[in-house]
């Protein structure tokens, strides 16, 4: 379940194991990776842009010939019998082991306006949204690796860039928080917590407390990109019993298995910790790999 990058790579090694294999993907194949400007810690892929990444990994599954379902939603899992059951929006199958791989989703900043003015001033993605504001003034809100690129990225198409950050130091990587620092058209706005995003048609100012003097200003921007975290989509997955922590990712051990049997996850869905592209890619093929070890039990194998 999922096509971005753990799916995918999934994918390629459940085939290449001699698995018959399915891939279902709700949106187009590639995943969140594809919002991503730029990667530039992939290992051998010295610079590249998410989406180059999402089309290389899809092309890669179509060449060893994984069929991948797009537009093709799951709606319901029955995972509790030695028979898994996987329905979606235009089919049922069934199957002897699930891979979830169904990323996460981008939080919202749940203030007054951001619902309102999604599409019209509120984006969650750089890349999709940003020409956009070619020339006009936009916030970035956030502090981690994604609300930095994002800055970076926005920093060369719009006129001025400022991040809000609730607190007063970056979280993200330091290459990218020293190439933010050094861009002249980038402002940080340290302990600055977004109250509320106002407009008339679009986006025109966003109200913005200081945590720390208390003090409320007004900031006229035309965007405001949201970047702050993701939330797991492991809905489906928590009704059918996948045992999932207070966050709601998936709880997974070394081999990737769930606490149901032969249902494994990988990537972004999952509690691992550390949430890369090359770690999501590694988790996929761990998981795979143990779903072929487990259908097809060689000798190997050892529980
Ligand atoms: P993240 O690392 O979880 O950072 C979220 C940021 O948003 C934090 O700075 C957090 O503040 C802030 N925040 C959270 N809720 C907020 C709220 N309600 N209001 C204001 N600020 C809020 O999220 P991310 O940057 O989206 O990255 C997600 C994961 O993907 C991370 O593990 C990240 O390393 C990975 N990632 C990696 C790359 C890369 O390596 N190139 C690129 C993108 C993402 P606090 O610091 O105060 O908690």
């Amino acid at each position: 379940m999922g096509a971005g990058p753990a799916g995918l790579a999934a994918g390629i090694y459940a085939v290449r194991s001699g698995l018959k294999t399915l891939i279902l993907e709700g949106k187009m194949a590639g995943g969140k990776v594809a919002d991503a400007p730029i990667i530039e810690n992939y290992p051998g892929l010295i610079r590249t842009s998410g989406m180059d990444l999402a089309q290389k990994l899809v092309a890669h599954c179509k060449s060893v010939r994984v069929p991948i379902r797009e537009f093709e939603a799951v709606v319901k899992l029955d995972l509790k019998d030695e028979k898994k059951t996987v329905k979606t929006n235009k089919a049922e199958y069934e199957t002897r082991a699930v891979i979830i791989a169904t990323g996460a989703h981008y939080r919202a900043l749940n203030v007054p306006g951001e619902k309102e003015f999604l599409g019209r001033g509120v984006s969650y993605c750089g890349i999709c949204d940003g020409p956009l504001f070619k020339g006009k003034r936009v916030l970035v809100v956030g502090g981690g690796n994604s609300a930095v690129i994002t800055a970076l990225y926005l920093g060369d198409l719009a006129s001025e860039v400022k991040v809000a950050h609730r607190r007063d130091a970056f979280r993200a990587e330091e290459t990218l928080v020293k190439g933010l620092l050094g861009k002249k058209n980038i402002q940080v706005l340290w302990n600055s917590e977004v109250k509320e995003i106002k407009g008339e048609r679009l986006v025109n100012k966003v109200i913005l407390l200081d945590n720390k003097t208390e003090q409320i200003q007004e900031l006229p921007v035309d965007g405001v990109f949201v970047q702050v975290g993701e939330d797991p989509n492991s809905q489906l997955a928590k009704e059918a019993g996948v045992g999932v922590d207070k966050d709601g990712y998936i709880i997974v051990d070394s081999l990737q298995q769930t606490s149901i049997t032969r249902v494994y996850a990988a990537g972004d869905v999952t509690n691992h910790p550390i949430k890369q592209v090359g770690t999501a890619v590694g988790q996929g093929i761990t998981a795979a790999l143990s779903a072929y070890a487990f259908v097809r039990r060689p000798y190997y194998h050892k529980q």
